[in-house]
């Protein structure tokens, strides 16, 4: 089995420009990420497979993009202000800063390295809270400007819309409100490449359910996004639900459970699913003067719904895609590295490469091929160095299906489609190709077994 660890997805993820260390020129800044190319590609294939599951394929979800800036009262009515707070210890020797919660897992500043507070030289402070919302201001004047926050979360911007979405959308409980964007959280002790960061991408839903129904719908979220990651591709063996025990509900929930990925750093959570009950809208209620509830048209009937929230991370999604897609084989006497994402989310769904590029034949028909084939899907065309060195690059973005241009394709207008996981090579025509990779595409997919060895 290929050892996947941290240090090979990082370094082909750079190598191959997915992801970048951000402001490298001025020596980085800890914990924060750009991404290039196949990596927005990747991550907006993330996205949009998403948006598409909660939003395209239902009737009762109802897309939302609110402000990342929202009036300051949010976040005291939330509870953010008073308890969105992670312990905080210094350690007076090394000078380094750990979650006190998370002592066992950190490493102290110190050679050789050892865990915090483990030798006598150790000497930590007292832990205290640390409020993770990075602050600002409105208003030109640094002294008179008004003090908002980065939203530390999508979520809010969902609740104080209710009233909004409720009215205009026509959907009465059980429905939802999804919504996709930028989270900021001032964490203490950021790391482990794009798994935590400063500033990430979240896909959170909102659903809207009567409170006698609560549990039954959290159970159904709980189902329904584990069934997401495995419809596209993730290995059930690498996914697992852990519920929290009561010390560990936040402040509004009534039952979480983390969906966990086996990232190479061990089993973390990739998503969060929780009962919020009727925490939110009652807290938004009391502090806006803004009754948000539940008014049945017909009967009158009122209440106020309980909250059902799948809460994912786009980034950390896009990591385990990575981790869960990594495999090195031997084919022949070479050594590949392929991602083997599903095609519904690799960046890249079909190279186009002309066997000799400086046959004109053969460029011109890759070329036609090529122009064809973007129109409705991202296709690259490459013509740069061997045709081995080609294939192995585009394993490693994890691009399924080469078409290969060749001598025989002038004579009888057919192309060899390479498949990236099996190594089959197949000829189809030319004029078929657009349809066969549609067809292809839309296509159940799972992943083969990791390292398989083939002599293709
Ligand atoms: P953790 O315990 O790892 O700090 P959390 O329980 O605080 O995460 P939630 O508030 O439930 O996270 O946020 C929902 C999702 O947002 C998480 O499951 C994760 O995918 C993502 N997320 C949260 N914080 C970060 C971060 N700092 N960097 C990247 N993704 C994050």
């Amino acid at each position: 089995m290929t050892d996947v660890t941290m240090d090979k997805i990082v370094s082909l993820a750079r190598r191959r420009g997915f992801v970048f260390p951000s402001s490298e020129i001025y020596g980085g800044l800890g914990s924060s990420y750009d991404y290039g190319h196949y990596g927005v590609l990747l991550k907006e294939n993330v996205k949009a497979r998403w948006l598409e599951a909660m939003v395209q394929e239902r009737d009762d979800i109802v897309a939302l993009d609110s402000a990342i800036i929202l009036h300051p009262k949010i976040w005291e009515a939330s509870g953010h202000v008073s308890g969105f707070t992670d312990p905080l210890v210094d350690c007076r020797t090394c000078k380094k800063r750990f979650r006190a919660d998370h002592l066992g897992d950190e490493q102290c500043g110190r050679r050789p390295s050892k865990r915090p507070g483990e030798t006598t030289d150790c000497d930590l402070t007292e832990a205290r809270q640390f409020n993770l919302m990075f602050e600002t201001r409105v208003g030109p004047v640094e002294e008179t400007g008004q003090r908002v926050f980065l939203r530390p979360e999508t979520a809010q911007g969902i609740f104080v819309n209710f009233k909004n979405v409720a009215q205009l959308a026509r959907r009465k409980p059980p429905f939802g409100i999804a919504q996709i964007g930028k989270s900021f959280r001032n964490e203490i002790t950021p790391g482990n490449f794009i798994f935590r960061t400063l500033e990430f991408e979240q896909m959170e839903m909102e659903y809207f359910v009567p409170p006698a129904d609560a549990d039954e719908w959290y159970r159904y979220w709980v189902d329904e996004r584990v069934g997401w990651y495995v419809r596209y591709g993730i290995r059930p063996e690498s996914l697992r639900v852990r519920a929290h025990d009561a010390e560990e509900l936040s402040h509004y929930s009534s039952a979480t459970s983390d969906v966990e990925y086996l990232y190479p750093i061990g089993w973390s959570e990739l998503e969060g699913i929780a009962n919020r009950g009727t925490f939110d809208l009652t807290a938004h209620t009391k502090a806006s003067g803004t009754t948000l509830e539940w008014v049945d048209g017909g009967s009158g009937e009122r209440y106020v719904p309980a909250v059902i929230e799948p809460a994912a991370g786009v980034n950390r999604a896009m990591l385990a895609f990575l981790c869960d897609a990594y495999d090195e084989e031997t084919v022949g006497d070479r050594e590949r590295t392929v991602l083997r994402l599903h095609p519904e989310i690799a960046p890249v769904k079909v190279a186009v490469l002309p066997l000799v590029p400086r046959d004109a034949g053969m460029a011109e028909r890759a070329r036609a091929l090529h122009a064809e084939l973007r129109r409705v899907m991202v296709a690259e065309h490459d013509d740069g160095g061997q045709i081995g060195r080609r294939y192995r690059r585009q394993d490693e973005i994890g691009t399924p299906w080469a078409l290969t241009i060749d001598e025989q394709t002038l004579v009888d207008e057919t192309v060899t489609i390479r498949d990236r996981d099996s190594l089959a090579q197949d000829r189809i025509s030319i004029a078929r190709a657009r349809e066969h990779l549609i067809d292809r595409l839309a296509a159940p997919w799972s992943p083969p077994a990791r390292a398989a060895t083939s002599d293709a």
